[in-house]
């Protein structure tokens, strides 16, 4: 592959420029008008209306725009609208590279509504699921696939896939896809791919680091700067509710109870802890759905239709959903745990308020999340005001006490310090759970008749002692994300689902 030029941004386009409001004025043809009617968007958003007429044009794009933003249709109507046709065995014309199942599952639902209109076909290539179909869709040709780096790299390794007629390269969620370490993956797609390619990347951030890993993939883009660093949908009022660690189940049982069981996803941080809150939500009667990396893509795909049919009111789910998942209507996000990397809450609260609509997010914040908790503060500019509707919600013994001076320019405790400070107040946490474990055994013992050896130890309490490290917040190493992202079983083979295996499977984990 002939080396690409690695240039700066020629032009950047900005929100606040005058961008057309009408769909009709970006240059699309009949077809792709017809093909937005059909999906009902009456004007085109800010990303689409500075996106579309630079992309009809053929020139490189890196776009900052977060979720929510439209930018899926953004990129989709365009690059369709100007896509030949693949003749029989050959393509694809147009590569979509995304990082997770469900961001491949809802780039096709947009695909499948334009290429309706403008005959062109479309192929998803994924992981955790059979081979043999998406090789057959490969043999037959297609104009466009959308992928998940792992399965792609799978398919151009057996021959199956061949790279040589991309006209079009879309690289979704670039940012996401050099979190969960996909770069290497990417690099190795990209020299697939022809030098005279158009690039389109899009990103929630072009951070510094975004920038500096992919400049050398596009060639003199134009630079569209939609969402800033940091903003979160106006439509979206946040609040947060200081509490301490062992109330929060119970607080959000009783939340859920005062505004509604419905369309509310709770976002947790881990897989085990989806699990048991969802255990807990159930013995409240209220029904709920977990979603994480753990879940196989049936288990997901199915919560997501239940959650969206309106059959479980609330999913719980880990930052796998927080990015790009389309629900439209999601009544409220409760942050059950703060999340350790402040863009993920912005991904998290995005998935309420989107297009438009009107939606609200809660945190609960403990005092060993306040340092995460004024890091998105810090991130966004603006304090979280406290939520005003808190009074009788049990918030536990020692909740977090939020300053009210505070504001978002005060200089944070730096890595050592923060971390020291988290520790103590853990411990502080864990002595406390250790007294109520012991007073209640006691109270125990003198209540009941001591049982003999031979049929078993006492009952201890129906608070399980900490584990030294419990609740300690560790950094997902970068396979580890990945591996959540794409649904794969961390288990081993003991832990793996029976009959999901596909030999050769290597699921969507990057290579070395
Ligand atoms: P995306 O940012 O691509 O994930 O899109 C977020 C949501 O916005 C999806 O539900 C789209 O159907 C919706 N959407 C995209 N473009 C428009 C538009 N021009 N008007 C109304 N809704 C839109």
């Amino acid at each position: 592959m002939a080396k690409r030029r690695s240039t700066t941004a020629s032009t950047t386009i900005t929100a606040e420029k005058d961008l057309p409001t009408r769909f009709e004025d970006l240059g699309l043809s009949d077809r792709a008008l017809a093909a937005v009617s059909d999906m009902g968007y009456e004007a085109p958003t800010p990303v689409q209306a500075a996106s579309i007429p630079v992309i009809l044009a053929g020139t490189d794009v890196m776009a900052a725009a977060q979720t929510g933003t439209g930018k899926t249709a953004a990129f989709l109507l365009p690059a369709l609208d100007r896509l030949g046709h693949a003749r029989h065995g050959q393509g694809p014309l147009m590569l979509v590279v995304t990082p997770t199942r469900e961001l491949a599952a809802q780039i096709e639902e947009v695909a499948n509504a334009i290429c309706a209109r403008t005959g062109h076909t479309a192929t998803v290539l994924v992981g955790g699921v059979s081979y043999e179909p998406q090789r057959a869709a490969l043999r037959k040709g297609c104009d466009l696939v959308v992928a998940t780096p792992g399965r792609l790299i799978d398919l151009i390794n057996s021959g199956d896939c061949n790279l040589s007629q991309v006209e079009t390269l879309v690289l979704d969620e670039a940012d996401r896809m050099l979190d969960m370490g996909f770069l290497p993956d990417m690099r190795r797609i990209v020299t697939k791919t022809p030098a005279s390619r158009q690039t389109l990347l899009f990103s929630a951030t072009l951070s510094d680091d975004v920038l500096d890993n992919t400049k050398s993939l596009v060639n003199n883009p134009v630079r569209i700067e939609i969402a800033h660093k940091g903003t979160a949908a106006e439509t979206i009022d946040q609040y947060v509710l200081p509490i301490s660690h062992e109330a929060k189940n119970d607080a959000l049982i009783e939340i859920l109870h005062r505004e509604g069981a419905e369309r509310v996803i709770v976002f947790v941080r881990g897989k085990h802890r989806a699990d048991a809150v969802c255990r807990h939500l159930r013995k409240a009667g209220i029904e709920c759905a977990p979603i994480h990396g753990n879940r196989n893509q049936n288990q997901r795909a199915s919560a997501l239709r239940r959650f969206a049919d309106g059959e479980v009111g609330v999913l719980v789910a880990t930052d796998v959903l927080a990015r790009g998942i389309d629900i439209p209507n999601v009544a409220y996000v409760v942050n059950l745990d703060v999340p350790s990397d402040a863009e993920d809450y912005i991904h998290r609260i995005g998935r309420t308020g989107r297009a438009g609509e009107y939606g609200w997010a809660l945190t609960f914040a403990t005092p060993e999340e306040e340092f995460d908790l004024r890091d998105i503060e810090q991130l966004m500019g603006k304090n979280i005001p406290v939520y005003p509707r808190a009074q009788g919600i049990p918030l536990g013994e020692k909740p977090l006490v939020l300053d009210p001076n505070r504001t978002p320019a005060d200089r944070l405790p730096g890595k050592k310090e923060r971390k020291k400070l988290v520790d103590e107040r853990r411990e502080e946490r864990m002595a406390r759970t250790a007294e109520i474990v012991a007073s209640r055994s006691q109270h125990q013992r003198k209540a009941q008749p001591k049982r003999t050896a031979s049929k078993g130890r006492p009952v201890e309490s129906a608070i399980p002692p900490e584990k030294p490290n419990a609740g300690r917040r560790r950094g997902k190493s970068a396979p580890q994300q990945r591996s959540q992202a794409e649904g794969r079983n961390t288990a081993g083979w003991a832990g793996r689902e029976k009959g999901r295996r596909h030999p050769g499977d290597h699921g969507d984990m990057p290579r070395r």
